[in-house]
Order: structure tokens, then sequence, then C-alpha cells
């Protein structure tokens, strides 16, 4: 089923918030086309609900223009927005049923034959059976679906949805991250979806903006952030990186020839951020899943003009499809290596003296010159 409103752009110009001293979002630009699926990535406190809520009309921006499918709304109020927003607590109507919940957008409008466009939702959202149940007779995630279906009846051209599975557990949370990307590919319509989990924003959106402390630190589809981080931020809160630091050695060809302690690391010139090539270090950074551990016994045998690290096992842990070691390096500190479980080495044990060694194409190479550890000591829900 597909409803007839099509989605809206949202383009924001220069908006900023300010609350007395403290700036909660600095000047930002930002355009959403229509139809897309974007998120608002970041840890608690960096302003991505500030930003929503600008969108919504239910805050006022300091600085700054917020348009909706080509018209500035800034200055109406939330309801003469073509936006509807969707909150973690659902606020659903305790003493209605759910058929009412979702008729109230038209019921208010005095739109008197609802039923064609109710049930329609109801089939959108997969609860037409439930419909003369209570929202305390639902599940979480169900509720959940009526709060969207609620927001949808009233043909917004974008819905907002402010951390709106915030309130699920772990398991619920995945089934309806798919069921919420399935209902914005049928309706069509533009999703802003504000979340603190990067599995979450990789999953469904389209774009991510990943925010860090009032600003957008970068912006792009999920794949591309993964494998391209431009900051310590990213690399570290997007998943899980490696970052050693290193002084170039060499710096002709396409190749950046980079040491760390006694060992020689090659970089992709290209895969350097353009800061990071001016100064003489550079952190290189590898994703744990891009490491293969080889014992050091078998040095000899590794092909040739892989990058190599060697380093002890500090820690192994078995989670099913992969082992997670730590690895001790005397050139690059602590690094993370995720083994796939198809024929694991019983050798590879904390303790074991080990060979790290990666395609050099998969190493990235970021100014170093950044805090190292930015973006990990951020807790989920923090
Ligand atoms: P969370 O996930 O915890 O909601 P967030 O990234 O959405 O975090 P915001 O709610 O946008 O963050 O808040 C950004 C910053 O602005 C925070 O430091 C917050 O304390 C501050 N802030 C928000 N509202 C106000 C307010 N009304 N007065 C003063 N400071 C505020």
């Amino acid at each position: 089923m597909t409803t007839e409103n099509t989605g809206g752009d949202v383009r924001l110009t220069g908006i900023s918030k300010t609350y007395g001293t403290f700036t909660a979002v600095h000047p930002l630009d930002l355009s959403v086309p229509a139809g897309s699926f974007f998120a608002l990535l970041g840890a608690s406190g960096c302003g991505k609900t500030t930003t929503l809520r600008m969108i919504a009309g239910l805050e006022e921006p300091t600085t700054g223009t917020v348009e909706i499918a080509g018209k500035d709304v800034t200055a109406l109020p939330p309801y003469k927005r073509p936006a509807n927003t969707v909150f973690q607590n659902y606020a659903l109507f305790p003493h209605l049923d759910i058929y009412e919940n979702v008729a109230f957008g038209l019921r208010r409008r005095r739109i008197k034959s609802v039923k064609k466009q109710v049930e329609e939702m109801l089939e959108l959202v997969e609860l037409g059976p439930m419909a003369r149940r209570k929202p305390h007779q639902l599940s979480g995630g169900q509720q959940q679906r009526v709060a969207v279906a609620r927001a949808l009846i009233n043909h917004p051209q974008v819905l907002l949805l402010d951390e709106p599975l915030g309130a699920l557990d772990l398991k619920l949370r995945r089934q309806m991250q798919l069921e919420l990307k399935r209902i914005q590919t049928e309706v069509g319509i533009t999703f802003v979806h504000v979340t603190h989990d990067q599995e979450e924003a990789m999953t469904m959106a389209d774009t991510v903006a990943v925010m860090n402390a009032g600003r957008v630190e970068q912006l792009g589809a999920p794949a591309d952030l993964y494998e391209n981080p431009n900051t310590t931020f990213v690399a570290n809160f997007l998943g899980t990186s490696n970052l050693i630091e290193t002084e170039v050695a060499e710096a002709t060809g396409d190749d950046l020839l980079l040491k760390a302690g006694d060992a020689k690391l090659r970089l992709p010139a290209q895969r350097c951020s353009t800061a990071a090539r001016t100064g003489g270090r550079i952190l290189a950074g590898v994703r744990p899943e891009k490491v293969s551990l080889a014992h050091a016994d078998e040095e000899g045998s590794l092909p040739e003009g892989r990058n190599r690290i060697t380093g002890r096992i500090a820690d192994a842990s078995f989670v099913g499809h992969s082992t997670q070691y730590v690895v001790h390096s005397p050139a690059a500190g602590e690094l993370s290596v995720y083994e796939q479980n198809i024929e694991r080495d019983a050798r590879l044990v904390p303790g074991a003296d080990v060979v790290l060694h990666w395609n050099p194409a998969h190493t990235f190479g970021l100014d170093a010159t950044q805090d190292i550890e930015a973006g990990t000591d951020i807790e989920e829900g923090s």
C-alpha cells in the first residue's frame, strides 16, 4: 500500500541554538533530500534532539532558517509545518483504543469518514487485528507502530523521529528498525531520525550525519562513513578503529610509507585526509575485521606486500561467528582483531606471539593532531 503524499526536502541554513552562553548547536547547514531516510547520530548532549526540535518547530532557532518542501517555515508553529514528530515515549492516549488513537488527527480536523484511512494505516503498520485494544494491551514495539501510524495519518511530508526505539529491548529494537525502514520505503516520505545508536543509524538511514559537540562532524552514506572516516571521533564512534601513531618516512608515489616503532606500514595517499598529509605524523587507521592474525611461526610464509605488526595476544573472546582478540604491540599499543571463526588456529590464545597483517589498501590516514581517543569513551545510552 502507498499513501498519496510524497516527501518534502528539509533545508537548514545557518541554524543554531544557544542557551545563555552555552551553544547547543553551532551554525549548521544541512540538506535532507525529499524521500530519504536521514539519521542524526551522536552521543547524549551533542545537539541532535535540539536540531530535530528546530525542524519540528518545538524549539526556536537562535539564528538561521528552516525550509520544508521549498517553503520557509521558520516562523510557523509546529502544527502548521508539514512535519509530524514521533517521540520516544509514544505519547498515546491511554483511554482511547488503537483505532481512535490513529484516527485522532483526522477527528481533530473534523474529518467525518475516517474508516478507510485508519484501516489503511493499521494495515501499513500491521496492527489491523489489534484495533480495539487499548495501548496498555500492546507490547512496546506495537505501541511504537501505533505512534508511527498516528503521525502518518496526517500525511506529513516529513516524519521526525526522536529516539523512537529508545524504550525497546535490543531484539525488538532490531526488528523495529527493519519495520520502520519498510514503512518509510512504502510511504516514500522523508524520515529524519535521531539516535545515539550507531548500528541503528547505519541499518536504517541512506545518509547519516554524525554530530559531536553541536556540530556535524561528517555526513555520508553509512558504508562511506565507516570505510572513510575523516576524524578520530567518527573512526571511533562508528564501530571500532585501530589508530596507530606513525611518522611519515616517505611520501612519494601513490603510497605513503609510515613508521611505527620498528614496523613499516603503507598507506594509499588517496586514503589520507588533506590535513593529515601536511604534517610529519599521521594516525594510521584500520578496522579490526580487516586485520588477520597469524602465529609468529608463520611470519615467513605470509604473502608479500601486506602491512605487518608484531604483538602478543592479551585477550581472546569467542563470540560465535568471530573471535575478538586484543593484541599488545610494542610498535602500536593495543590493537583489536576480529577473526571469523572459519578455521581456528588453536595456538591463538592469550600469551601467544603473533603477526597482525592486512592489505595496505584498507589503511586510512588521519590528522595526528587530533585526540586519538575521541569518541571511544561513549557508552550506548549515555
Ligand atoms: P540526548 O540524546 O541526551 O537527548 P542530544 O544530543 O539530543 O542528547 P540535546 O537534547 O539536543 O542533545 O541537547 C544539547 C545540549 O543542549 C545539551 O548539553 C543540553 O544539556 C543542552 N540543552 C538542551 N535544552 C536546554 C535548555 N532548555 N536549556 C539549557 N540547555 C539545554
